[in-house]
C-alpha cells in the first residue's frame, strides 16, 4: 500500500469548485455565501444609517479573503484578538488591523512592532489595546527597537481599554484610564487613538431590555472617562467596542464611533436564542456543518459530526430546517439525533445541516470552509475559504 496522503488536500478541495452541494464530503464547514453577503450588506447599511464605523472582529472567520471582503463592503478595517491572527491576515493583504487585546510578552511585542512598521510602509495601520503602564512601556520599547531595524519610523495606534462590566481586561473607568492616557502620550511612536470599551457578557443577555440596560451602564462609564480625559485637553477621537448582540445600543448611544461585531457575518445557535431588538438588522444563519447520517436505530439516528466538527461551549448545534429533530451529544465524532413530536428520524445516508452553537471557536476547528452559492439544497460550491489564522493563538 502506498503511504497515505492527506485525503482533503487543498487540490482535492479545489476540484469541488463548480460542483453541486451534494459533492461536499462530510463533516464539512459550509458557508452559505448568499446569506453571508446579505449579512454584510445589512451591517454596512446599519452602520451608514447610524453614522458609525464598523471594524468587524476577524476572530469569527480568521480568513484574509473574508476580511478583505468586509473592507470592500465598507468596513474601516478588522479587529483581531491575537498577534498571530494579525500576522496571518496581513500576509493575506489586510492592511488596517486592530489587535483589540493586551500583549505583554516582549518577544510578541517585537512582532507587533515589526508588523506596525510593515503595515505603515504599505500605507496601512496597526493598533493595539493597553491596560497597564508596564504594557505601554514595553510597547514603546518594542516600537523603538523596531524603528532602528526598519529605518522609517512608524506610529502605532493605542486604545486604552476600560472595563465596562465584563470583568476581564481593562483599567477601571475614570481616573485610572486618564493616567494611562498620559503614559501613552509620552511616547512619540504611540498615538492615543481612543477608548476600547467592550462588554462581552451583554451580548448574550436574552432580552433587548436587559441588553439596553447593560449598555446604558457601559455608556455612562465611557462618558465619565471621556469627560475626564478631555478636561485635560486631550481629545478622545474614537470609542470602539460592541458585539453582535448589543451593537444597536452602542450605535444609538452617540458615544461609540466604531462597532466591533464579528459573529453577525455567520451567526450561530446561541445568538439565535437572543430575542431580537426591533432595531437590529435581521442577520441570517450563514455557517453550517454539513453532516451525514451513518447509522439508524429504532429510537435514534447517528450523524458523523461531533465535537471535533463544532464547538460546544455555548451549547450543542441545532438541526437546520427540520423541526423536532434534536441533536444530542454523541461524543467527538458522532451526533445522536432524536425525533420529538411529529418529527421523523432521517434515513441512512441523508445529509443534514447543523447550526453550530458558537461560530468563532467552530471555525477554528477547520482548515477550510466551503463557500456555497445558490442555497444549501440546490446550490453549488463557489469557492474554498481558507481559515488562514486557524490555531493562531500566540
Ligand atoms: N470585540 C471584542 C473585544 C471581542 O472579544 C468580541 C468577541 O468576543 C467581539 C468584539 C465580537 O463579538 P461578536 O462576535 O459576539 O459580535
Ligand atoms: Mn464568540
Amino acid at each position: 500500500m502506498k503511504p497515505s496522503t492527506k485525503t482533503r488536500a487543498p487540490e482535492a478541495l479545489g476540484q469541488l469548485v463548480g460542483q453541486p452541494v451534494g459533492a461536499v464530503d462530510t463533516p464539512a464547514l459550509v458557508i452559505d455565501l448568499d446569506a453571508m453577503q446579505r449579512n454584510l450588506v445589512r451591517m454596512a447599511e446599519f452602520a451608514r444609517k447610524h453614522h458609525v464605523r464598523w471594524r468587524p472582529h476577524a476572530k469569527t472567520h480568521k480568513s484574509a479573503s473574508l476580511a478583505r471582503r468586509q473592507v470592500h463592503a465598507g468596513a474601516a478595517g478588522v479587529c483581531v484578538q491575537k498577534t498571530a491572527e494579525a500576522e496571518a491576515l496581513a500576509a493575506g493583504g489586510v492592511t488596517d488591523i486592530y489587535i483589540s487585546n493586551e500583549v505583554i510578552a516582549p518577544h510578541k511585542l517585537a512582532r507587533v512592532a515589526a508588523l506596525a512598521h510593515e503595515l505603515a510602509a504599505e500605507g496601512g495601520q496597526l493598533a493595539l489595546a493597553v491596560d497597564s503602564p508596564e504594557g505601554v512601556a514595553r510597547l514603546a520599547q518594542a516600537m523603538n527597537d523596531a524603528r532602528h531595524r526598519h529605518g522609517k519610523p512608524a506610529v502605532i495606534d493605542v486604545f486604552v481599554e476600560i472595563d465596562v462590566g465584563q470583568g476581564r481586561c481593562g483599567v477601571p473607568p475614570g481616573e485610572p484610564a486618564v493616567r494611562l492616557v498620559h503614559d501613552v502620550r509620552k511616547h512619540p511612536a504611540l498615538r492615543f487613538a481612543g477608548l476600547q470599551a467592550y462588554h462581552g457578557l451583554a451580548q448574550h443577555l436574552r432580552s433587548p431590555e436587559e441588553r439596553r440596560a447593560a449598555v446604558a451602564r457601559v455608556v455612562e462609564q465611557v462618558q465619565l472617562t471621556r469627560t475626564l480625559i478631555e478636561r485635560q485637553g486631550v481629545a478622545v477621537e474614537l470609542v470602539t467596542g460592541a458585539g453582535t448582540g448589543s451593537m444597536v445600543c452602542e450605535a444609538a448611544s452617540g458615544v461609540f464611533g466604531e462597532l466591533q461585531a464579528g459573529s453577525f457575518l455567520f451567526m450561530d445557535a446561541d445568538y439565535a436564542r437572543n430575542e431580537r431588538d426591533p432595531a437590529q438588522p435581521n442577520f441570517e444563519q450563514a455557517l453550517f456543518v454539513k453532516t451525514q447520517v451513518i447509522s439508524v436505530q429504532p429510537w435514534h439516528a447517528v450523524c458523523d459530526a461531533g465535537h471535533k466538527s463544532h464547538a460546544i461551549d455555548s451549547g450543542l448545534p441545532r438541526v437546520h430546517g427540520i423541526a423536532g429533530l434534536e441533536y444530542c451529544n454523541g461524543g467527538d465524532e458522532h451526533g445522536i439525533l432524536r425525533a420529538t413530536g411529529a418529527a421523523k428520524l432521517p434515513l441512512l445516508g441523508d445529509a443534514l445541516w447543523l447550526v453550530p452553537g458558537h461560530c468563532d471557536p467552530t471555525v477554528n476547528l477547520h482548515d477550510y470552509m466551503i463557500g456555497v452559492a445558490g442555497g444549501l439544497q440546490a446550490g453549488s460550491v463557489e469557492r474554498i475559504v481558507r481559515v488562514d489564522a486557524r490555531g493562531a493563538a500566540t
